[in-house]
């Protein structure tokens, strides 16, 4: 069987991300395939349209220098190098589905938190994602761990 090359592995830089982290690498060691990062700063004009008025500039900047060091550290930690560390402003979506297209990426890594009822008739970025690809995508559930890892303290 042909395994992956290259891995495009997405994080919204939250805690989820580490587990959804530890599970790319793990299968970039399995391929010997290589492990590329990315998180999408959605600009507040998508988020909230033009609904507040007032000049947004210096926030974004702010969420922007943030987002970075946040990549920085995250992608250190898994030892991927700068140049296959992405950030970049749009839509979640359609930015990680048009980076893994132009990067040439054969895996698209994402967490899934398994929605159900309203939640999942409202979406998720993992489905945005798979709708569209042209490569494989691997949602990695994401939510029971630590709920599954308290239960077990009580
Ligand atoms: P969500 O559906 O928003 O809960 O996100 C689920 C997964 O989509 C996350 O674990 C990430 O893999 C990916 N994701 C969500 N937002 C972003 C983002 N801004 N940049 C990169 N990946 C994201």
């Amino acid at each position: 069987m042909a395994g992956y090359r290259r891995i495009m592995l997405a994080v919204d830089l939250t805690e989820e991300s580490n587990f959804v982290a530890q599970r790319a690498l793990a299968i970039a060691k399995g391929f010997d395939a290589e492990l590329h990062v990315v998180h999408v700063i959605e600009p507040l004009s998508l988020a909230y349209g033009g609904d507040i008025p007032m000049d947004l500039s210096s926030v974004q900047e702010q969420i922007h220098e943030q987002a970075k060091s946040h990549l920085a550290e995250f992608a250190s930690n898994l030892g991927v190098a700068n140049d296959s560390r992405y950030l970049i402003f749009g839509r979640p979506e359609s930015e990680i589905q048009r980076l893994a297209e132009a990067k040439g990426a054969d895996l698209i890594i994402v967490g899934s938190h398994g929605r159900h009822g309203l939640a999942l008739l409202l979406g998720s970025t993992a489905n945005g994602v798979l709708h569209g690809a042209t490569c494989d995508v691997l949602a990695v559930r994401v939510g029971r761990h630590e709920e599954q890892s308290s239960a077990a303290e009580s």
